[in-house]
């Protein structure tokens, strides 16, 4: 697999063969920017796992999925969302934000005891958030940690970068909590979905099995569509599952 590490020191190596051989310097930039943009690709893309492991997928072949919410808990959407799961006897996952955890421990506190993951998704979600030095991450996922202990009783074991995005820093920051990265390998895009029906007949055409279905319950038309959602999953002969279930990987430390 293509690492940071790894294209790192390739990279190294082409320009030094360059310098040896004695090819026009133009070669060496040509080098240079395919890298810049590499590293660029490498942090917006988790899949990847150019800068850290992170688990995007289950690796089942049966129809068996498992769904994800990140940026709550927020009243407004996490209550309706998780009425909707408690009627269609499905569990999710739960990416909070430390703030709005400390905002709203008893939303956070009911995802627990309704039977959901609960997840470290950062205390800020600050847009400069990847700028950050790594002791200053790390902070934050201890912070966010201690905030959903004190409110569900569990330590978080799974995390999830804000904006999907990572980079060195965070890799660093991550390993030292030694919290296990999830990423996704559907992306509803909720948060920028106009229209109901569209972003269903999207999730139906990405839907395969392993899936880890990203959503957000900080958007109006997630709680909308989520009934529906859930019906037609069931539908189609997939089944939701508990995220460790697909994964197979502890929930809570
Ligand atoms: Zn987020």
């Amino acid at each position: 697999m293509l690492t940071f590490k790894r294209s790192s020191a390739l990279v190294l190596l082409a320009l030094l063969a360059i310098w040896l051989i004695g090819l026009p310097v133009w070669v060496g930039v040509v080098v240079i920017f395919v890298y810049i943009g590499g590293l660029v690709w490498g942090s917006i893309r988790i899949s990847s796992q150019f800068y850290m492991p992170a688990i995007c997928s289950g690796k089942t072949e049966g129809r068996q999925i498992a769904i994800s919410f990140d940026d709550g808990p927020l009243p407004e959407y996490t209550a309706a969302i998780l009425d909707s799961l408690a009627v269609a006897n499905v569990p999710a996952c739960f990416f909070c934000i430390g703030k709005r955890v400390e905002q709203y421990p008893d939303l956070a506190s009911r995802i627990v005891e309704q039977g959901h993951t609960i997840g470290n998704h950062s205390y800020s979600h600050h847009a400069l958030f990847d700028l950050y030095s790594s002791a200053r991450m790390k902070e934050e996922l201890e912070q966010t940690n201690r905030l959903i202990y004190a409110a569900t009783k569990s330590k978080p074991a799974y995390f999830r970068p804000p904006y999907g995005v990572t980079n060195p820093n965070l890799a660093k920051a991550v390993k030292k909590t030694g919290m296990t990265t999830i990423g996704w390998n559907i992306r509803s895009l909720d948060t920028v979905a106009k229209d109901e029906k569209k972003l269903l007949e999207k999730l139906w055409k990405e839907l395969r099995p392993g899936a880890i279905l990203l959503f957000h319950d900080t958007m109006a038309i997630t709680a909308a569509i989520l009934p529906e959602f859930l019906q037609g999953v069931r539908a189609r002969g997939y089944e939701i599952v508990p995220i460790d279930q697909l994964i197979n990987e502890d929930v809570y430390a």
